[in-house]
Parts: structure tokens; C-alpha cells; sequence
């Protein structure tokens, strides 16, 4: 299903995934019972709409080591103060899951609180203007001594970075779904193309050199899908490292963008055209690149992983 709708549109599937995998798996897994009945139902069916804070202006690769958000305990709760960006349904949500620094017994560690909308001191952005999935509104998350009760901190507390390293894990493993959904899409326009297009007296695709861009799309393609469906195609549960999710998001990704590429040389000047769809694909494709951690994040955590 998500490889469907990333084909048609890539950025629905951002936001669903946010909401639907990032949110509501997060509390899912993390949150107390309580938690799990007031949200996952909603996120769930998509009657609520979830976001994910973890980026800050000043803390995009080192999200951890340079967050500067805090939670300060302060009688029955917490006061969180801080701000976030890139922050995907940011615009929209009803219920954010925010992480930041918090300050206790003159110790600092990351935790994530619940923050709903309409709570004062919160506010967001505008969607950003941006270079793709135009359909997923990206924004700031404003928090401004933000008073929430203690019942807000997930989970009551959780081990602190295996448990946003965790959550990152997830969010990489979804990034090859998306990827083979709009390279895959931008491979069969490519093929279709360069069947109908004519030039020198017959179709594009009798060139050898169109052939070859073909023939290297597809074996992307069939790598692509071999990271996508390993449970699937070894027939039981494969077992993953970090260093597995993170080498299937670097080549995913990188395919994506490539294969998209690719696609619009193809298409010659069409490919250049808004009309022809590729070049929408390939601007979504440059997100996989760079949300849930970019290229050089996940070549160091593999290499880390290998050598650890
Ligand atoms: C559309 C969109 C949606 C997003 N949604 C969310 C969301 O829902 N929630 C959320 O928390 N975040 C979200 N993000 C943020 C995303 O995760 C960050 O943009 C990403 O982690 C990179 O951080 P940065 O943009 O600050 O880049 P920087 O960290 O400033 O990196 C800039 C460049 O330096 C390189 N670099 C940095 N450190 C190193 C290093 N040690 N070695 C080598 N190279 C390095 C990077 O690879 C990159 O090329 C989203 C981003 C986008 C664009």
C-alpha cells in the first residue's frame, strides 16, 4: 500500500507515515496505558493528525548533542521551552511528540513529551515553502514556557537515546517504501516514453545508449526492491541491524534520486515539464536523502556499527 501511494504521491505518504509510524508507534510502544488509549485510536484512523519534534534550527545531524529545548519540572508537571523545525504536519497537528532536554536533579537527559495544540505557549508555523512532496506541510514548533501535566512525559520516562535511536531506526526503514515507490513510478513513465517517442525515424528505445540508462534504472529497481521486500523474499522475518536499515535507506534513497534523474533525461524537455510528472518525482525523491538523518548520518552509523 505505501509503495501505491508513494507512486501516485509521495508526500501524502510522508505525513501518513509521521503520523501513523512515527506518532502513534511511539506510543505505542512507549507510552503508558493511558497514553496508548487517549491517542493511538485517533492517529490510528487518521482522525488526528500527529508530528514528530526531534530537529531544532541549531540541531539537525547532532539532534542530540546540540538540542537546546528543555523541560523543566515545575510542581505537578513540566514547562518545556525551546523550538523545532522541519517539522513534518507541524502546520496541522492535533498532538505532538516533542523531545527535549530534560533538566532534574541537575541532570540533563532526552525525553519526549506530549504536547497537544490549543496548549498555551504553543505555536506553529506556516507550511514552508519547499522543493517537494508539496502535499506533506512541513513547519516550526514555537514553545514558549509550555506548561503540561506530568501525565504528558511518554511512557513516565524512557531510557533516554536507545529509545529516540529506536524511533529514528523506524523512520529509515520506511524511507526504502517510499523511494521504490516513486523511482518505480518514474521508471515505468521513462519505459513508456522511450517506446512512444520517435526521433531519427523510430523510437527512442532502439538506442543503445537509451538502452543502457534503462538497463542501469532497472538494476536499481531490482536492488531497491530486494532491500524493500527481504522478509518477503527470504520467506520468514530477516533479521536487521542498524547497520542493515541504514544501508537500506543510503541506497534507497540515492536510487531514488538517480532512477527519478535518470527518468527526466529520458523524457528530454518533456522530463523538464511539470506536465510529465517526473520532474515532481524526482524533487520528492531528494527528501530521502535527507529526512530521517542524510546520506553522510548513515554511511557514519553503518561504518560505526561495523567497526564498534
Ligand atoms: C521535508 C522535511 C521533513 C522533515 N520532517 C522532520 C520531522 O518530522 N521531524 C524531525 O524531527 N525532523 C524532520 N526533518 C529534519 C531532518 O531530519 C533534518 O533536515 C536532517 O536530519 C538534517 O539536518 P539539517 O537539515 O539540520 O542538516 P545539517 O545537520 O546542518 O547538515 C548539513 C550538511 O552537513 C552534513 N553533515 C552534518 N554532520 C556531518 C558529519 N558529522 N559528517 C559529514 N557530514 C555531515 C549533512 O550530511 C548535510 O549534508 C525534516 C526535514 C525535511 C527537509
Amino acid at each position: 500500500v505505501g509503495i501505491e501511494i508513494a507512486r501516485v504521491c509521495g508526500g501524502v505518504l510522508v505525513s501518513y507515515g509521521v503520523s501513523y509510524g512515527q506518532v502513534a508507534g511511539t506510543i505505542r510502544k512507549h507510552g503508558t496505558p493511558a497514553q496508548v488509549e487517549r491517542w493511538v485510536p485517533g492517529l490510528m484512523s487518521g482522525e488526528i493528525i500527529g508530528a514528530w519534534g526531534l530537529t531544532e534550527p541549531g540541531a539537525g545531524s547532532d539532534a542530540f548533542g546540540s538540542m537546546i529545548t528543555t523541560a523543566r519540572p515545575d510542581g505537578d508537571g513540566f514547562v518545556l521551552k525551546g523550538q523545532k523545525t522541519f517539522i513534518t504536519n507541524a502546520p496541522y497537528a492535533d498532538v505532538f511528540v516533542i523531545y527535549a532536554k530534560l533538566v532534574e536533579n541537575g541532570a540533563r537527559n532526552i525525553q519526549p513529551f506530549l504536547v497537544e495544540r490549543g496548549t498555551p505557549g504553543l505555536e506553529t508555523s506556516k507550511p514552508f515553502r519547499k522543493m517537494g512532496t508539496h502535499s506533506s506541510p512541513t513547519g516550526a514548533v514555537y514553545l514558549d514556557d509550555v506548561r503540561i501535566p506530568r501525565a504528558n512525559l511518554l511512557g513516565g520516562g524512557v531510557k533516554e537515546r536507545d529509545h529516540v535511536k529506536g524511533r529514528l531506526s523506524d523512520e529509515r526503514a520506511g524511507i526504502p517504501t517510499l523511494s521504490l515507490g516513486l523511482a518505480d513510478r518514474a521508471f515505468e513513465l521513462a519505459l513508456k516514453y522511450s517506446k512512444e517517442r520517435e526521433q531519427f525515424g523510430q523510437p527512442i528505445c532502439n538506442f543503445q545508449l537509451v538502452q543502457r540508462r534503462l538497463a542501469r534504472m532497472y538494476g536499481l529497481l531490482c536492488n531497491m526492491r530486494n532491500f524493500t521486500f527481504a522478509d518477503f523474499l527470504a520467506g520468514r522475518k530477516v533479521p536487521m541491524s542498524v547497520a542493515d536499515i541504514c544501508a537500506g535507506k543510503l541506497y534507497c534513497g540515492e536510487a531514488a534520486t538517480e532512477i527519478t534523474m535518470q527518468a527526466i533525461h529520458i523524457l528530454g524537455g518533456n522530463g523538464y515539464m511539470e506536465e510529465y510528472e517526473v520532474e515532481r518525482l524526482a524533487r520528492d525523491a531528494k527528501l530521502m536523502e535527507l529526512g530521517g538523518g542524510t546520506t553522510e548520518i548513515q554511511e557514519l552509523t553503518i561504518a560505526r556499527n561495523l567497526i564498534q
